[in-house]
């Protein structure tokens, strides 16, 4: 009313005008253009750069993809480009694949009962090019070759043209949101784009936790920014994620029941952990998973930040904190609603209650019961009973929790661990013969069930190593001080569940000491075994069924540092460890030509075999070595990082360097410095002004101190010898002769792992699903097949089959088999099984190893590497050469000087790239004269 006086108050012709222009245009209804509908609802799917890489990751994941390649330009504005190897697209569904509600995944609402992918709404592709340029590449295993199709905004396919791609897809969305300007707008503040990345980041680490097979690579602007290799289990995901430190402080967990139907694995960050090491300001690293997909679900968080942060009470700032932690629940897809959100991130749970029950209950076997409001948690007892299990060297023990679906609130906490240890030591017998040391077990609401089929549940994910099984081992047992119970009163009463697991049902009549129950012997894998503090406990197993990556197996050697708060600390030696250090280089003095893995057994055996005296002087050793750890550990984390070079950087470039994980950062930006370093030789400079300080300086003195640097030690590598670190560049000044030089550690390092990989790494094969078929067209030539025939074979099996076991083609990856028939003929040769660490291996690198024995006489692996394997064995090594600490010590870098000249020939002196090892710096003067020359034509 007011409104319209106003309006008469006004002039009349102003009125009408200000009425014309603000009345919006309509009166009748119109149906809006279809390109615009598609428009608006695309742009409500792909919000963001994020959103298209989650959409086109989870594409390839339902293809069953083992390798995952992601490339942004211009943080995805420019262009995002989605690399896999997973199934492909039919040629038939090829029209269909960018259309609207065309999906592959479900025929019609009902199949979300069973939902077993992370698409099915068939809008994604759609969506992208609605808001993209897009060209989708595919090949199926069906096709000859591979087509790249060019697809319009409507999903269409304008035009297409074969493709050098192997099997898999890639989709590449250029120009991304140039069709809505706001939202290009958004991206124009790069802070916001470095935020973006981060975000890819964190989603492809959640992707990388849940699905430790799978490869993946990140890379903006053509830079690796994060990628992870395939790694065997959750625990090595976790590492390659989250850091070696911080798993070593956390514990596998796992929770299982029936009605409702509830798995839980994972790992959560132990009690007692530095929660420096196991918490963040943002919940990025709190990966939590309903039926392996990533969600953010309020509640759990909210949960899981209650409990950790009642456990870690007696520091203050922890409440801000969110742990870091990987927790999968596995649900009945009839019971979970994905999609409430497009890129259904959010899970409506029809048993929430249940849900939250069963995670709490786990949090409480952990962390000892917590109720909100409540600052003083009743977990002392608790968290006094896991910290004394876990007396391993590993530190890690496992929780296994059987759910009561009583209140458990009402529930003594200990009680929960004394029946899910009854549970882990009644498996015993099943375990040891299962190989596998799964401590699943379900239960219902009236008895424990021990589960005798995992086969529902991924466990050898979850598998929990010898180590693990902490629970059983008498140290825990011994560890457990004895409760007083009602039941314990003698051997002859009935045992109790309670006192068989706590380890206290038998007793040694005469020394009083408690009796083993079961001892569990889990043979542990290779992996382990090179993490296993105590020394060796397991003759490795067969190589070539080695089912994880073997690369990253040398890397959990490799990496002997931890990165605390941006520094690098050296881990703690074990003991035989560092009695490993002391006899390599001997060994192999002894015998130059052993193998990697023949002077690995020979450091086992007399490992194995030394005197009691000695083995103890490894481990007082060894125990020095620990203080020092914890000792600089929390000098690292009390400096929070603060070490003047690595803050430097890291406010330089913080966010995106924070997006590529504390890990690869250092190493990068030390690479980088060097090359600059090394790129800026002080005669090539130009001379701006230069300020100059005289300083007293004896030629004779200098002369006489390097006489003695140079001569005197006359072991060092090729006359070399240290002089000093340069450290802020992680450089080192070397002396050879009368030359200065720099020496660039990592190079060599990276020449040094190549040249290993290159001769001792087994490339893992994968089972094919069909084998394929060998014959002389496909080998290129009847003499071939006959270089092929002539090869090791293992002797043949029950059905006669004979696997080839030359480690030419064993270590390349390749599983041959020849099954016999009465004639030549009749005789068949198959390839039933192919590394697929590398994208398109097959059988041309097959052709290129028979090649490279019939024209070259290869003899061993290393010597018919094909093309492809020695490309990727090399961003290996560069991989894991990155991984080293920025500042390698002087010790260290001997080591590396010695290996160099034992294994590098003299010739070759140049790193993976191509750059020289050391880089001249001057020649040392021998007179005055000549010093003051160097001088005068310096300035
Ligand atoms: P949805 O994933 O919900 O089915 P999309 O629009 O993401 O819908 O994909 C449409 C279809 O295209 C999928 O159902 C699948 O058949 C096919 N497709 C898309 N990306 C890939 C890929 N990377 N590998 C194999 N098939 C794919
Ligand atoms: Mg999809």
């Amino acid at each position: 009313m007011s409104c319209w006086k106003t309006f008469t108050n006004t002039a009349p012709c102003l009125q009408w005008r200000f009425w014309f222009t603000w009345c919006p245009r309509k009166h009748t209804m119109k149906a809006l253009p279809l390109e615009t509908v598609r428009l608006l609802c695309s742009s409500q799917v792909i919000t963001s750069v994020l959103n298209v890489v989650k959409e086109l990751a989870e594409n390839s994941l339902d293809a069953g993809s083992s390798s995952l390649e992601v490339k942004l330009d211009n943080y995805g504005l420019d262009r995002i480009e989605v690399r896999d190897n997973g199934s492909g697209i039919k040629v038939t569904d090829v029209p269909v694949m960018a259309v609207k509600h065309y999906t592959s995944k479900i025929s019609s609402h009902e199949d979300l009962e069973h939902l077993e992918t992370y698409g099915f709404r068939g809008e994604a592709l759609a969506s992208i090019c609605a808001i993209s340029k897009v060209f989708i590449t595919t090949k199926t295993t069906a096709d000859d070759f591979s087509i790249q199709y060019a697809v319009d905004h409507n999903g269409q396919i304008v035009s297409q043209k074969p493709s050098h791609l192997g099997e898999g897809t890639t989709v590449c969305a250029a120009d991304l949101f140039k069709n809505l300007p706001v939202r290009r707008q958004y991206y124009s503040n790069t802070k916001k784009c470095k935020e973006e990345l981060k975000r890819v980041q964190n989603l492809l680490m959640a992707y990388a936790v849940v699905k430790p097979e799978l490869r993946i690579t990140l890379s903006h602007n053509k830079a690796v920014v994060w990628q992870k290799a395939r790694v065997s289990d959750h625990r090595a995901a976790l590492m390659a994620v989250l850091g070696a430190a911080s798993v070593a402080n956390m514990l596998p967990v796992q929770h299982r029941q029936e009605q409702p139907e509830i798995v839980i694995g994972g790992f959560l960050p132990k009690p007692d952990s530095d929660f420096n090491m196991t918490s963040s300001s943002s919940p990025d690293k709190t990966f939590i998973f309903v039926n392996s997909r990533p969600v953010h679900h309020k509640e759990i968080l909210k949960l899981v930040k209650q409990y950790y942060t009642s456990a870690h009470s007696n520091n203050e700032s922890v409440n801000r904190r969110y742990p870091h932690l990987m927790m999968n629940i596995t649900i009945p897809a009839s019971t979970v609603d994905v999609n409430l959100t497009p890129d259904k991130t959010e899970v409506m749970l029809q048993n929430k209650e249940g849900v939250l029950l069963a995670v709490e209950t786990l949090l409480i076997s952990l962390y000892g019961s917590y109720s909100v409001g409540d600052d003083n948690p009743q977990n002392s007892s608790k968290a006094v009973q896991i910290q004394q299990m876990d007396c391993t060297d590993k530190g890690e023990s496992s929780v296994v929790i059987p759910t009561p679906t009583k209140d458990i609130s009402l529930m003594d906490p200990p009680e929960l661990l004394e029946h899910s240890s009854t549970i882990a030591n009644k498996q015993d017998s099943e375990l040891s013969l299962s190989n596998t040391a799964n401590t699943s077990s379900s239960s219902s609401s009236e008895d424990w069930v021990i589960n005798r089929s995992s086969s529902d549940f991924d466990s050898s994910h979850f598998s929990l190593s010898a180590d693990d099984v902490v629970m059983n081992s008498p140290a825990v047992l011994n560890c457990n001080s004895p409760k007083p119970s009602n039941s314990d009163h003698g051997q002859e009463s009935e045992i109790s569940a309670e006192r068989w697991s706590m380890g206290r049902a038998f007793s040694n009549q005469t020394t009083g000491e408690c009796l083993e129950p079961v001892k569990l012997h889990v043979p542990l894998t290779n992996q382990e075994s090179g993490t296993t503090a105590s020394g060796p406990t397991s003759k490795g197993a067969s190589p070539t069924k080695r089912p994880s990556n073997v690369i990253m197996e040398k890397m959990a050697k490799l990496t002997a540092y931890d990165l605390i708060s941006n520094r690098s600390v050296r881990q703690p030696s074990s003991a035989f460890s560092l009695f490993e250090k002391d006899t390599r280089s001997l060994i192999l003095q002894e015998s130059p030509r052993a193998s990697l893995q023949d002077v690995t057994a020979a450091v086992r055996e007399r490992w194995e075999s030394l005197g009691e005296e000695e083995r103890k002087k490894y481990e007082s050793k060894a125990e020095k070595s620990l203080k020092a750890y914890n000792l600089q550990r929390k000098r690292a984390t009390e400096g929070g990082g603060q070490c003047g070079e690595g803050k430097k950087q890291m406010s330089a470039d913080s966010s995106l360097n924070k997006a590529q994980g504390v890990k690869r950062k250092a190493p990068l930006s030390n690479q980088q410095a060097l090359n600059k370093l090394f790129s800026s030789q002080p005669s090539s400079k130009g001379s701006p002004a230069k300020f100059s300080k005289p300083l007293p300086f004896s030629i004779a003195t200098l002369k006489q101190s390097l006489n003695l640097f140079s001569y005197q030690n006359s072991s060092s590598a090729q006359g070399l010898r240290l002089v000093n670190r340069l450290a802020s560049h992680g450089a080192w000044v070397v002396l050879c002769g009368r030359k200065l030089m720099l020496l660039n550690p990592f190079r060599v390092e990276e020449a040094l792992l190549f040249k290993r990989l290159l001769e001792n790494n087994i490339l893992p094969a994968v089972r094919q699903q069909t084998p394929v078929q060998l014959t002389d067209g496909v080998l290129g030539g009847p003499e071939y097949m006959d270089v092929l025939l002539n090869m090791e074979k293992g002797s043949p099996g029950f059905n006669g089959d004979t696997y080839f076991t030359d480690p030419r083609l064993v270590a390349n990856g390749f599983e041959i088999r020849i099954i016999p028939g009465s004639s030549s003929t009749e005789r068949r040769v198959e390839m039933t099984g192919m590394a697929d660490c590398m994208p398109f291996y097959g059988l041309g690198d097959l052709r290129e190893i028979l090649q490279a024995v019939k024209a070259r006489d290869a003899k061993n692996a290393e010597q018919c590497r094909p093309l492809k394997v020695s490309n990727y064995l090399e961003s290996e090594a560069v991989r894991l050469a990155r991984q080293l600490p920025v500042n390698l010590s002087r010790a260290d870098v001997t080591n590396t000087l010695c290996r160099m000249k034992q294994e590098l020939k003299e010739d070759s002196l140049v790193c993976l790239h191509g750059k020289p090892f050391y880089q001249d710096l001057v020649t040392v003067p021998e007179t005055e004269e000549e010093a003051l020359k160097i001088m005068s034509s310096s300035q």
